[in-house]
């Protein structure tokens, strides 16, 4: 999709799945699973949609997937299928690791930052090697430092190998003129989306705060969020702004579709499908 003068491709990491009550929070699953059907082990689907934005002069990759850094036992738990896998899915588009020129983590949970390191012969080493890598710095300190509540989520080798690499933000930041990092609290304390504008058009990332579609709806938010009285507080900040504009919203773990445009009828905000 052509947004002014950027170019968006969504690309994919492939699936995983989560527990359906950690996805809905307070929603009763007679409710979530008419939306969102659940397997014999209660879970359900995610995908793990990472975007490629191309500026003309630079590639730059929202997100890196779940990666393949993980053991049958972490496979069989969260349901990982590939292909396709961030890389072939680059390779499709014509983008090599040494390609992309900018990587933005919008948090270090292992199903969004897989990719920033891979194993090669027996070492873990950064998968883009002529990248920065763009990351707020309290969600690095968090993901190294993390209580045990949100443990789990966080997978050192996932991203540390590539600390050379890494820039640390603090706070909103512009990357190149019309892209910019804004952070929204809930999910984590520090989680950045990112906001695309050009040509009075505008794309906004926006990553754990509103992960699949069902969760444009102000009470869907996920028990595992951190702070989710912020996270419905952001919800209702950004969701009415980003309607106004008929922004093109891009959802992490949606399975239909990677974006839909916000409109808001009837004092309700609803995506719809991008023509
Ligand atoms: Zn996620």
């Amino acid at each position: 999709m052509q947004l002014g003068e950027f170019e968006l491709l969504p690309v994919s990491d492939g699936s995983f799945a989560l527990d359906g009550g950690q996805m809905f929070g307070v929603v009763p699953k007679p409710l979530w699973q008419r939306k969102v059907p659940a397997d014999e082990r209660n879970r359900i689907q995610l995908s793990l949609t990472c975007l490629l934005i191309r500026t003309g002069r630079l590639n730059i990759l929202v997100e890196t997937g779940i990666g393949d850094k993980f053991d049958a036992r972490f496979k069989d738990i969260y349901d990982v299928r590939h292909p396709p896998t961030l890389l072939t899915s680059l390779e499709s588009a014509g983008v090599k690791p040494e390609d992309v020129h900018i990587v933005i983590n919008t948090h270090l949970h292992f199903d969004h930052c897989g990719w920033n390191t891979r194993r090669v012969d027996g070492k873990t080493v950064p998968t883009f090697p002529r990248a920065r890598y763009l990351i707020q710095r309290g969600e690095w300190e968090s993901a190294l430092d993390s209580s045990e509540r949100e443990r789990a989520s966080y997978i050192e080798e996932f991203f540390r190998p590539a600390e050379a690499q890494t820039e640390f933000l603090d706070g909103d930041s512009e990357i190149v003129p019309g892209i910019r990092v804004e952070v929204v609290p809930g999910h984590t304390r520090h989680l950045q989306c990112v906001r695309i504008e050009s040509e009075a058009r505008c794309a906004y990332f926006i990553s754990d705060t509103v992960p699949m579609a069902a969760h444009l709806a102000y009470p869907w938010i996920m028990s595992l969020d951190l702070y989710p009285m912020e996270t419905l507080a952001a919800k209702k900040r950004l969701l009415p702004e980003l309607a106004r504009k008929k922004a093109i919203v891009i959802f992490p773990h949606e399975t239909t579709a990677p974006w839909l445009r916000l409109v808001e009828r009837q004092g309700k905000i609803t995506g719809e499908p991008v023509a």
